[in-house]
C-alpha cells in the first residue's frame, strides 16, 4: 500500500472481548502512524455488525471464559474474515484471542472447544491463574524486551506451525514445556502475532507496535521518540 492511502485498523469484537482494555493497541497503532503524517482510521466491528474483511490489521482482546467461546464461534461463521486475517493482513491477538485463533481451546469442565484454526496451537486450563507482572525477550529481530500483564487460565501449547513470540523472563507465558522448549510466550506464523501480554501490550511496547505497523504497510517507518512511552519502559524494565 501507500503511505497516502488510510490504513484500516479492525478492533473485533470490542463488546466481548474488551475485558483487558487490549483495544487500546487500536489506539496506538492508529496513533503512531498519525504522527507520522500516515492517515489511519480504527474500526470497531461489534458482534452485531458484518466486519470489513479489508483491514491493514485486525486486532483481538482479551476476555473472559464464555465470552471467548462466543467469539470463537463468531469468527469461525465467517470464514471471509479468516482468511483476512491469516494474510494479507498483520492480526494482533492477545490472551483471549491468542487462544481462540488455536485448533482447540479446551473449557474448565474438559470439554475441547474448536477455534478458528488459524495458529498451529491448543489452550487447556492450568491448576490456578496466572496473575501479574511478565516480562519476555521478544523473538522478533530488533524488538527488544516486552512487558506487561497477564491473568489467564490457559496452558498453551505450540504446534510445529507456529513459534513463539518471544522467551520468558519473569512470569508465566505460555506455561507449556513443547517442543520449542519451556519459557515460550506467545505465538506467531506468517502475519498473526499472538501473545498474554495486557498492558495494553502496544502502549507498553512501541517496537512491536512499529514491527506490524512496517509489515502491515510494507514501508519503513520514520523514528519515532514518544518522552512518555520511554518512562513507562523505564519504569516496568529498569
Ligand atoms: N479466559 C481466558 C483465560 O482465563 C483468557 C483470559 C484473558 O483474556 N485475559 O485463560
Amino acid at each position: 500500500m501507500t503511505l497516502d492511502s488510510s490504513v484500516r485498523i479492525g478492533l473485533l469484537l470490542p463488546d466481548v472481548l474488551g475485558t483487558y482494555a487490549d483495544g487500546g493497541n487500536a489506539t496506538v497503532l492508529a496513533q503512531r502512524l498519525r504522527w507520522r503524517g500516515v492517515p489511519a482510521e480504527v474500526l470497531s466491528c461489534p458482534a452485531s455488525e458484518e466486519p470489513p474483511t479489508g483491514c491493514e490489521i485486525y486486532l483481538l482482546g482479551g476476555g473472559e471464559d464464555a465470552a471467548q467461546l462466543f467469539a470463537a464461534d463468531w469468527l469461525r461463521e465467517r470464514p471471509a474474515l479468516c482468511r483476512a486475517l491469516a494474510g494479507p493482513a498483520v492480526t494482533l491477538a492477545v490472551c483471549a484471542g491468542l487462544q481462540i485463533l488455536g485448533h482447540t481451546l479446551t473449557d474448565a469442565a474438559g470439554q475441547p472447544r474448536p477455534g478458528a484454526g488459524l495458529l498451529d496451537l491448543a489452550t487447556r486450563p492450568r491448576a490456578g491463574r496466572a496473575t501479574g507482572e511478565i516480562t519476555t525477550e521478544c523473538l522478533l529481530p530488533g524488538v527488544g524486551r516486552l512487558s506487561g500483564f497477564e491473568n489467564h487460565r490457559g496452558v498453551t501449547t505450540l504446534g510445529p506451525d507456529a513459534r513463539p513470540l518471544g522467551r520468558v523472563l519473569r512470569g508465566v507465558g505460555n506455561g507449556d514445556r513443547g517442543r520449542w522448549g519451556r519459557g515460550g510466550e506467545g505465538a506467531r506464523a506468517g502475519r498473526i502475532f499472538g501473545t498474554y501480554l495486557h498492558g495494553p501490550v502496544l502502549a507498553r511496547n512501541p517496537a512491536l507496535a512499529d514491527h506490524l505497523l512496517t509489515l502491515a504497510t510494507g514501508s519503513e517507518l520514520a523514528e519515532l521518540e514518544v518522552a512518555d512511552q520511554a518512562a513507562l519502559r523505564r519504569q516496568y524494565l529498569g
